[in-house]
């Protein structure tokens, strides 16, 4: 028999550095093999994202690639988990098996079925909280039920001890006989760009953090989220880098609420995980039960438009379009564009999750979910349903200079001053002379923003 060995498996955790079970699977003393499975249950889904698997594939070329450099090597197999774990079981001497917890529905069942084959063949299973910073364990009510209010869990979870980042040295590793392995080579389109976001973020844009993360031209968010869906950045490194500013004795009382702001984000992300596991049922339903009863109205026609960016309200197809092409969406317009959707086309919320779902390389179900029923007023501690954006207000007010309207929408680039938030009020001279003649170049509003929002208020208030 082949030495005995532990296997650390990586799924949503793609890196070595800071990785609690990958510690965990070292510590353990015996030789380590790592593996990653190239899921044929996600892989071969019609509607998997394109782009998000190209993103992710170059995220494990690169680990594979860091995985090398120290030595090692990253086994790639290709198969369904229940298949690989079988065969491997078969031909190597498992002792155990280490990952780190993946709180989405998919996953959960996926691990459970996991741990059984394992087990069946004596081999442990052992998984450890990576992710996020707290999960659905660690902050509960008094009676031990799951927060459904963000405020009080809050006010909990900023209490709560965060576990270090951890240091990985080095470590025996060990290998893997399996026939399903993969060599593979990811195409560029999305590929991973460099380590810079995190330094550009902790030293230029966390001490502005809040009082510029409104307003999409600046710029000023982190774009962490890609990094963190796929664990290339570790959600501890990035909490305790901003605690350590937020603690620098230098920093001013503005610069230190801006950091707390950021770190209030990292909140919500963990409260939405938290809602996903202890509510797995809002992945298709409304969280306030009485929202499945809504009419939607659901034109396909307005929904192409809303996808394309060609509604005719400037900062939502400003927005459409940045997701588009870069596959990451400015989280205003998010909310922006979520809410006309659902309030002003009155199409069903789950439409526009699905659609994001299949744009965002930083798709994550919980925030998704979360992020959408909150716009769609259906969800937990969402936005009340008569509190409706005016899209042409929001783009006065976070975009006042029409910076972001003119990037990702070129048609519009020359219109002047005030008329780049309601293009369709320039005079016919005022359109030819900027080269945008509405109803040509650039479209008509598709709907008229106070009819509806009168509409949906009623289409809510009758259930
Ligand atoms: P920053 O503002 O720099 O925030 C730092 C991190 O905090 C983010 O990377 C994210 O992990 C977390 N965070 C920020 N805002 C939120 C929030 N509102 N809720 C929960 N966590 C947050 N985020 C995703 O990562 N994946 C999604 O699929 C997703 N879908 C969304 C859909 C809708 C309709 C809405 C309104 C929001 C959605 N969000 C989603 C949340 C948010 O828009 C993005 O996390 C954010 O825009 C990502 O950019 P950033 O990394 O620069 O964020």
């Amino acid at each position: 028999m082949s030495e005995k060995i532990n296997v650390f498996w990586f799924r949503r955790d793609l890196r070595v550095t800071d990785n609690m079970g990958l510690q965990a699977c070292i510590q353990a003393g015996l030789p380590c093999a790592l593996l990653l499975i190239l899921d044929q249950d996600i892989l071969s889904q019609p509607s998997l994202s394109k782009r998000r698997v190209s993103f992710f594939l170059s995220a494990v070329k690169r680990l594979s690639e860091k995985i090398k450099r120290i030595g090692a090597e990253l086994h790639i197999l290709k198969g369904t988990p229940i298949e690989v774990f079988t065969e491997l079981r078969q031909k190597n001497n498992i002792n155990a098996v280490y990952f780190n917890e993946d709180y989405e529905p998919y996953a959960v069942k996926r691990d459970q079925q996991v741990e059984a084959c394992l087990n069946e063949g004596n081999v442990s299973v052992h998984r450890y909280k990576d992710v996020v910073l707290t999960d659905y364990r660690d902050i509960l009510k008094k009676d031990g039920s799951p927060y459904q209010v963000f405020t009080p869990y809050y006010k909990k979870w900023q209490f709560m001890p965060k576990e270090r980042s951890i240091h990985i040295g080095s470590f025996k590793t060990a290998s893997l006989i399996s026939d399903q392995t993969e060599n593979f080579e990811p195409s560029e389109s999305f590929a991973i760009e460099s380590d810079d976001v995190m330094t550009t973020f902790f030293k230029r844009k966390i001490g502005q953090y809040s009082d510029q993360r409104d307003y999409p031209a600046m710029d000023q968010t982190s774009h962490f989220s890609k990094y963190l869906r796929f664990g290339i950045f570790s959600i501890r490194e990035i909490y305790h880098k901003a605690e350590l500013v937020l603690n620098e004795e230098n920093s001013t009382e503005n610069e230190r609420q801006n950091v707390s702001g950021f770190i209030r984000q990292l909140a919500w992300r963990d409260f939405y995980f938290q809602l996903l596991h202890h509510h797995p049922e809002v992945v298709d339903h409304a969280f306030k039960k009485k929202y499945d009863g809504i009419k939607w109205e659901n034109n396909r026609d307005h929904f192409s438009k809303w996808c394309e960016g060609k509604t005719g309200f400037p900062f939502v197809d400003a927005g459409m379009r940045q997701l588009n092409t870069e596959g990451w969406m400015h989280n205003r317009l998010r909310m922006i564009t979520a809410s006309f959707l659902v309030k002003d086309l009155l199409i069903d919320w789950r439409w526009g999750a699905e659609y994001f779902q299949e744009k965002l390389l930083d798709h994550d179900l919980a925030l998704n979910n979360g992020g959408w029923q909150w716009c769609a007023s259906t969800g937990t501690d969402a936005q009340p349903y008569f509190r409706i954006f005016n899209p042409f207000s929001q783009s006065e007010k976070f975009d006042p200079e029409g910076h972001f309207i003119r990037k990702y929408v070129p048609e519009l680039r020359n219109v002047q001053g005030k008329h780049i938030h309601r293009p369709f009020r320039m005079s016919d001279k005022e359109q030819h002379h900027c080269g945008c003649v509405i109803g040509k170049d650039y479209p008509h509003p598709i709907v008229d923003h106070a009819k509806r929002r009168e509409r949906a208020i009623v289409m809510y208030r009758m259930l």
